[in-house]
């Protein structure tokens, strides 16, 4: 009998006039797709993109390289080395965020405490080649010099909901 029954509804097209009717029911509802880049959706407050390193208002390196976010990494995509300066103050040579190991959880920026690593709101930002998501010091900062005002107004943001 089962058997009839598909041939029947093979027969009689059945499951493409269900289709049509699916595609008829929602041709003329409000549209959920958008015409991107042109056109974004909002995206939350607390969305989590792009690392940034940040610096001072007077140009110095925020990060003091204690390590914490290499430590709490739990895709281990943070590389860190550093070096004791003249002045006494320890800074990092080497920053690496390896991003096709991110899993964008946050915790770095947690974790940190003078404020330095950051995830911008920024997600247009693609690879061609093996590496190119491999960012590198000057790379996370050239980012924070870039996006310093964004990142300061959602800090002074965040801080008045704690
Ligand atoms: S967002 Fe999470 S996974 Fe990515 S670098 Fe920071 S701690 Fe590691
Ligand atoms: S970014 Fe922050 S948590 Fe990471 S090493 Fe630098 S100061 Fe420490």
């Amino acid at each position: 009998m089962q058997r009839v029954i598909e041939f029947l509804d093979s027969l009689l097209l059945r499951e493409l006039a269900k289709g049509f009717m699916l595609t008829g029911r929602y041709l003329f509802k409000r549209k959920i797709t958008i015409l991107y880049p042109e056109q974004k959706t909002p995206a939350s407050p607390r969305f989590r993109g792009l690392h940034a390193l940040r610096r001072y208002e007077n140009g110095e390196e925020r990060c003091i390289a204690c390590k914490l976010c290499e430590a709490v990494c739990p895709a281990m995509a943070i590389t860190i080395e550093s070096e004791v300066r003249d002045d006494g103050t320890r800074r990092t040579t080497r920053y690496d965020i390896d991003l096709t190991k991110c899993i964008f959880c946050g915790f770095c920026e947690e974790s940190c405490p003078v404020d330095s690593i950051v995830e911008t709101h920024h997600s247009e930002y693609h690879g061609e080649s093996r590496g190119d998501l491999n960012f590198t010091k000057e790379m996370l900062l050239a980012v924070g010099d870039r996006y310093e005002k964004q990142i300061a107004a959602a800090r002074e943001r965040d801080a008045r909901y704690r």
